[in-house]
C-alpha cells in the first residue's frame, strides 16, 4: 500500500464462522474453538528457538533506566549527525567540481555542539544497533498459525521493562501462545485537544499453557488494565513496542479469556496511527479530521493490539463523536446513540471476517459522499464537501472493477459496503483497508472533463486497492517477508482489470515501464528476493519491504507465469487459492502449490521457486550456427569491477517468434530453459529470432553481434515486422547491455536509427526515457560539450515528430502518453517550436480566468515552460493555493519544482505549509532532475535529514517508500568519486538513523556503475555522437 495501492469474495464461499462470526458469539465453547479447522492445531515440537545474544546485556540488564538512556542518545545522535553533516557540506564546495548553489539558509538548522557527548553516544548507537541487528525472529509454521514457544530451552536473558522489572519476553515477534478472537474498540477522539481515549476489550484463546501474555502497543498510556474481571499490572518494553501481563501460575490451553485496556494518548501529528489532519476549506476556514493509516505497523500505536498480520480476528468499533463529523469505520454502522455529554456514539457492525490489524481503520470527519448499490454491496465515494463534483468517476469506476473482480476471482466481495475515501493528508497514494480504502486527494478525485491521462492515473490506484480486498485482506501473506503475494498481486490485477475493463485507458503502456524500472533496480547487488527468507523484522526491514521489486517486480512475474501457462489455467489456480486460504495467511509455497494442482503440466513451483527465492534475473545469450541456435543464461548483475559471478540459474520459460512469423500471438514459441545452457532447432532458412515475445518474460535477451544486426535491419525494412511491446522490449535490452559492457554505445545508437521511422508509444517513449537520462548524467557531470551534442542527436531524431505535434484535445490515452513525453523533451532541451506553444496556451488561459482549459496531457509542459519566469512562477503558486482541482495542483507543483531556483520551493515543501509535507517527495525528486537544483537538493537533505525523519518518524519510517524516493533522486546521478565519498561519508554517519538502509546500498551502487559508465563510454561518445 504505502506507493500507490490498494480489493474481496463470494460470502457463499467463506467458512461460516468467517461470515457469520458464530464462532465466539454464538458458541464460546472453548473445545470448538480451539479445534477450528481455520486455525490447525499448533505443535510446540517445530519450535525453534535460539538462545538471544549476550549483547542485549547493554540494554537488558544495563544499571541505567532504559527510557531515559533511549531518549538520551536519540536527542544526542541527532546533534551529532547535525555536526557531521555541517562538516561535510563545508567541505564539498572546495572538493566538488561544480559551481554550487548557495547553501540553504531560510531552512537550516542551527549546527550542533557536545562531540565529546556524541562519540560516547556513538558507541552506544552503534552497539544498539548491533543488537537490533542480530536479534533471531520467531518460527512461525502453519498457514495463519503462529507456532508457540513451549518450552524454555535456555537460560533466557529477557530486557527490563519501563519500571523495572524483568519484561516477561525478549523477541521482536509475538510468542504465539495466545491469539486474540474478537477486539471490542471503544474511542473517543477530541479534534480540539488533538488526544484521544480508548478502551480496548480483547478476547482471546490460550493456545499452549503459559504465564505471560504479550501484545503490542506504542505511545499510549495504559491507564487501567483488567484480566478476567480482575485488575493487573502491565509491563511494557517500549523499544518493541510491546506490553505485557505476567500471571502467577499458567494460563491453560483451550482457556478463553478476556483482557481490557483503558488508555489515552496523542492523535498522531505524523501520517501513522490514529492522526489528525487538516485542509482548508473553500471559505479559507481551517478543519480538522482525524483518521487512520495502520499498515504496517501502526495500529500499535491506536489500540493496544497483537499486530502481526497472522493474528486474525474480528473487530466491533465504536466511536464518539461531535454532532458536526460524520464517523466511518471498516464495517456499516450499527447505531448511533446521544451520550449525556450531547456527545454521540457511533457504534458497527462487527467484522464479518476474521482480519488482520493493519486493515482496520476509522475516520473522524466532516466529509460528504456519493453512493451506488453494486450487487449485494453499497459503493460510495468520499470527500470533502467543496470536492463532492469530482467524486464521481471514482464512483463508476470502482462500481465497475467490485463487479469485474466479483466474476474474475468467482468470490463475491464479503462486506455490505466498500467506502472509498480521500484524505487531504495522506502520505501513500491509497491504502486498502476492508471496507474502508482510503487515498490521496490526488489519487481519487478528479473533474469529469478531466483528460483520460488523468483518470488513468486515479483507475490504476483505485484498480489496484480494490484487488487488495482478496489478495491481502481475504488472504493475508504471513508475515512481511512475504508482502509481494499483497502487493505484488494487486499490481498484476490493477493492469491486467483495467486492460481488459478499461481498455480505452490503454494501461498496457504503463505496465512495461514499471516492469522495466524493476529491472533496472532487481540488476543491482543490492537487489533482494520478491520472497525474502533473511529475516525482516525491526520496522525498517519491514518497511523497506515496499520497494518496487515487492510491488513490480511480483507482478512481472506473475505476468510471465501467466502467459505461459495455458489459458485459463492460472485464473483457475487463483480461485483455487482463494479458496483454499480465505480468511487465512498463506506463504509463497502455498501459491504455487494451488495452481499446481490445477496446472497440467511441469511443477509450478520448480519454475516459480528459482523467480522468487533468489534476487536479481537472467540475462539469455543468443548464438547461431545455421539451424542450431544455443542459449546461454547467466545473472544480469551491473557491477562496476566486473568481479561478482553468482551461479544462478533460473527456470527461464523462453518464448520466441522468428522473421516468418513475428507479429500475432499465434507466432510464439516456447521453449523452457533450466540449464546454464541448451541448443535449439530452428530451419535454416529463418534469418534471425527475437526472443521475449511482448516483452512478457523477466529478463534481457543478448543476440551477439549478428543476432542484432539482423534485427536493425529488418525494423529499417519494416517497423510493423515486431510488435510496438517487442519494439520497446529491443531499446530497453540493448541500452541495458551497454549498460553491462555487453555491446558499444555504437550499436545502441546503431538500433535506434530505424526510430526515424517508429511512431508507436511504448518504443518511442522507451527511447525518449533512456536518452533523457544519459543526456542527464552527461549534465549533472557538466560534459558540456557532449550535453550539447546529445541534444542535437535527440533533437535531430525526434525534432520533426515533435515539432508535428499537435496542441489541441486529443482523445486517445496512448497519443497523449507519446505527446506528453514528446514535448516535456522538446521543451525541456529549450526547443523554441515547443516553449512558444507552450507558452501561448499558457497565456491562453491566463487570459481567459482558466477557463480556456489546457488539454491535460499538455498542463505539466506548459506549467513547466511558464513557471521558468518569475512571474509565471508566483501565479502558478498563487493557482496552486487556491485550486480545488486535484490533477492540475500536482502538475503545478511538479512546475514549480522545476524553478531555476529551487530553494523556495524545497523549503515550503519541508514546512508543511501551503504544500503539504506529503509531495515533499515528489518535490524533491523534481527538483534533483534540473540541473539547477540537484546539488541544492542533495545539501538540502542532509541538512535537513533529522527534520525530514521528524516529519516521517525514525521508528516507522526509516526504509520506508518516501525515504527510498528522497534518496534515489537526489543521489542517482552522481558519477564521480568525490560525490561517491560524499554520499558515503553522509549515511555511514548516520548510524541507526538510516546508515544501514538498502537504499543507501543501492544509492552507493548506482553512483559506482555510472562512475564505471562513464570511464568506458566518454570517449565512445565522443567518437560517436
Ligand atoms: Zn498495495
Amino acid at each position: 500500500s504505502p506507493t500507490i495501492e490498494s480489493e474481496h469474495t463470494r460470502r457463499a464461499s467463506l467458512p461460516r464462522n468467517m461470515i457469520e462470526n458464530s464462532m465466539f458469539e454464538e458458541e464460546p465453547d472453548v473445545v470448538d474453538l480451539a479445534k477450528d479447522s481455520t486455525f490447525p492445531a499448533l505443535d510446540p515440537d517445530e519450535v525453534v528457538y535460539e538462545p538471544r545474544s549476550s549483547r542485549l546485556l547493554v540494554r537488558g540488564l544495563g544499571e541505567n533506566d532504559l527510557d531515559d538512556e533511549e531518549e538520551d542518545y536519540e536527542s544526542s545522535a541527532r546533534l551529532l549527525g547535525m555536526s557531521f553533516m555541517n562538516r561535510s557540506s563545508a567541505r564539498s564546495p572546495s572538493t566538488s567540481p561544480y559551481i554550487r548553489q548557495a547553501p540553504p539558509r531560510s531552512c537550516s538548522r542551527p549546527s550542533a555542539r557536545m562531540l565529546v557527548v556524541g562519540v560516547f553516544i556513538l558507541v552506544l548507537v552503534t552497539s544498539m544497533a548491533m543488537v537490533l541487528y542480530f536479534l533471531p525472529g520467531c518460527t512461525f509454521t502453519k498457514a495463519g498459525c503462529p507456532k508457540a514457544n513451549s518450552s524454555t530451552p535456555m537460560e533466557l536473558v529477557y530486557p527490563k521493562s519501563t519500571n523495572g522489572e524483568l519484561f516477561p519476553w525478549n523477541e521482536l515477534r509475538l510468542p504465539a501462545s495466545v491469539r486474540p478472537v474478537n477486539y471490542d474498540l471503544s474511542l473517543t477522539p477530541n479534534l480540539t485537544s488533538m488526544t484521544f481515549t480508548g478502551r480496548t476489550i480483547i478476547n482471546m484463546i490460550i493456545q499452549h499453557d503459559t504465564k505471560r501474555i504479550v501484545l503490542h502497543s506504542s505511545e499510549i498510556n495504559i491507564i487501567k488494565a483488567t484480566f478476567q474481571s480482575v485488575e493487573v499490572k502491565v509491563l511494557e518494553y517500549k523499544p518493541w513496542q510491546q506490553i505485557a501481563v505476567s500471571f502467577p501460575e499458567d494460563l491453560k490451553e483451550g482457556q478463553v479469556c478476556v483482557l481490557t485496556l483503558d488508555y489515552a494518548a496523542s492523535l498522531s501529528h505524523t501520517y501513522d496511527g490514529f492522526y489528525n489532519s487538516s485542509y482548508n476549506d473553500k471559505t479559507g476556514a481551517k478543519r480538522v479530521l482525524a483518521a487512520t493509516q495502520f499498515e504496517p505497523q501502526a495500529a500499535r500505536k491506536a489500540f493496544p493490539c497483537f499486530d502481526e498480520p497472522a493474528f486474525k480476528a474480528t473487530f466491533l468499533v465504536r466511536i464518539t463523536r461531535e454532532p458536526e463529523y460524520i464517523t466511518l469505520s471498516n464495517m456499516p454502522k450499527a447505531n448511533t446513540t446521544t451520550l449525556p455529554s450531547g456527545m454521540l456514539e457511533d457504534v458497527f457492525e462487527q467484522t464479518s471476517v476474521n482480519m488482520s490489524t493493519y486493515l482496520v481503520a476509522f475516520i473522524v470527519a466532516n466529509f460528504t459522499s456519493v453512493t451506488r448499490n453494486v450487487s449485494k454491496t453499497l459503493v460510495s465515494v468520499y470527500s470533502v464537501p467543496e470536492k463532492k463534483e469530482h467524486t464521481h468517476y471514482a464512483l463508476d469506476t470502482a462500481s465497475s472493477l467490485l463487479h469485474f473482480y466479483n466474476t474474475l476471482f468467482d468470490t463475491d466481495y464479503p462486506l455490505r459496503k466498500l467506502d472509498l475515501v480521500a484524505i487531504p493528508d495522506f502520505l501513500a497514494g491509497a491504502m486498502e483497508n476492508w471496507g474502508l480504502i482510503t487515498f490521496r486527494e490526488t489519487s481519487l478525485l478528479v473533474q469529469n472533463q478531466s483528460s483520460p491521462l488523468d483518470k488513468q492515473l486515479i483507475a490504476n490506484v483505485i484498480a489496484h486497492e480494490l484487488a487488495h480486498q482478496w489478495f491481502g485482506n481475504l488472504v493475508t501473506m504471513r508475515w512481511w517477508n512475504d508482502l509481494w503475494l499483497n502487493e505484488g498481486f494487486a499490481t498484476y490485477w490493477q493492469y491486467v482489470s483495467l486492460m481488459t475493463e478499461f481498455p480505452q485507458l490503454y494501461l498496457g503502456n504503463v505496465f512495461l515501464k514499471e516492469r522495466f524500472k524493476a529491472m533496472a533496480k532487481d540488476s543491482l547487488n543490492s537487489s533482494h528476493p520478491v520472497s525474502v527468507s533473511a529475516q525482516v523484522t525491526t520496522p525498517e526491514q519491514v518497511s523497506e519491504m515496499f520497494d518496487s521489486i515487492t510491488y513490480e517486480k511480483g507482478a512481472s512475474l506473475l505476468l510471465m507465469l501467466n502467459s505461459t501457462l495455458p489459458d485459463g489455467q492460472f485464473r483457475k489456480g487463483l480461485i483455487k487459492y482463494l479458496n483454499q486460504y480465505s480468511g487465512c495467511n498463506t506463504v509463497t509455497d502455498d501459491l504455487w502449490n494451488s495452481i499446481t494442482q490445477v496446472a497440467v503440466q511441469e511443477s509450478v513451483s520448480d519454475m516459480m521457486r528459482t523467480w522468487t527465492l533468489q534476487k536479481g534475473f537472467p540475462l539469455v545469450t543468443v548464438s547461431r550456427k545455421g539451424g542450431e541456435v544455443t542459449l546461454t543464461q547467466e545473472h544480469f548483475l551491473l557491477s562496476a569491477d566486473n568481479a561478482t559471478h553468482t551461479t544462478s540459474l533460473w527456470h527461464i520459460p523462453v518464448t520466441y517468434v522468428n522473421d516468418s512469423c513475428s507479429s500475432a500471438p499465434s507466432c510464439r514459441q516456447m521453449f523452457t530453459l533450466r540449464n546454464k545452457t541448451a541448443t535449439l532447432k530452428v530451419s535454416e532458412s529463418v534469418k534471425w529470432l527475437k526472443l521475449n515475445y511482448m516483452n512478457t518474460g523477466f529478463y534481457i535477451v543478448h543476440y551477439g553481434d549478428e543476432g542484432w544486426a539482423a534485427l536493425i535491419d529488418s525494423l529499417k525494412t519494416d517497423v510493423s515486422t515486431l510488435t510496438p511491446h517487442d519494439r520497446a522490449s529491443l531499446i530497453h535490452n540493448i541500452f541495458s547491455l551497454s549498460r553491462l559492457g555487453r555491446v558499444s554505445f555504437r550499436q545502441v545508437l546503431s538500433l535506434l536509427d530505424y526510430t526515424t521511422n517508429e511512431t508507436e508509444t511504448a518504443p518511442l517513449t522507451e527511447a525518449l526515457s533512456q536518452l533523457s537520462s544519459v543526456y542527464r548524467l552527461l549534465d549533472k557531470r557538466q560534459e558540456l560539450r557532449l550535453v550539447a551534442r546529445m541534444k542535437a542527436y535527440i533533437l535531430g531524431h525526434f525534432g520533426p515528430l515533435m515539432d508535428s505535434q499537435d496542441w489541441g484535445v486529443e482523445e486517445s490515452v496512448s497519443s497523449q502518453e507519446l505527446r506528453s513525453a514528446l514535448l516535456e523533451v522538446a521543451c525541456g532541451l529549450g526547443r523554441q517550436n515547443c516553449t512558444n506553444q507552450a507558452m501561448a496556451l499558457y497565456e491562453q488561459w491566463t487570459k481567459s480566468n482558466q477557463t480556456n482549459r489546457i488539454p491535460g496531457d499538455l498542463q505539466q509542459v506548459v506549467f513547466s515552460v511558464a513557471a521558468q519566469s518569475d512571474s509565471g512562477w508566483l501565479s502558478l503558486l498563487d493557482t496552486y493555493r487556491l485550486t480545488t482541482y486535484d490533477s492540475e495542483k500536482r502538475k503545478i507543483l511538479q512546475a514549480l519544482a522545476s524553478t531555476q531556483d529551487p530553494r523556495r520551493i524545497v523549503c515550503a515543501g519541508l514546512e508543511g505549509g501551503f504544500i503539504q509535507t506529503q509531495e515533499l517527495p515528489l518535490v524533491i525528486s523534481t527538483v534533483s532532475d534540473g540541473f539547477a537544483g540537484h546539488l541544492f537538493v542533495w545539501d538540502f537533505v542532509k541538512e535537513s535529514w533529522d527534520r525530514i525523519i521528524e516529519n516521517f518518524p525514525i521508528r516507522i519510517y526509516v526504509g520506508s517508500y518516501p525515504i527510498q524516493s528522497i534518496i534515489k533522486s537526489t543521489t542517482s546521478q552522481f558519477s564521480t568519486q568525490t560525490h561517491l565519498e560524499e554520499v558515503q561519508g553522509f549515511f555511514s554517519s548516520l548510524k541507526e538513523r538510516g546508515s544501514h538502509m538498502r537504499s543507501v546500498q543501492e544509492a552507493l551502487e548506482t553512483i559506482r556503475l555510472n562512475q564505471h559508465w562513464m570511464d568506458r563510454n566518454l570517449a565512445t561518445l565522443r567518437d560517436w555522437l
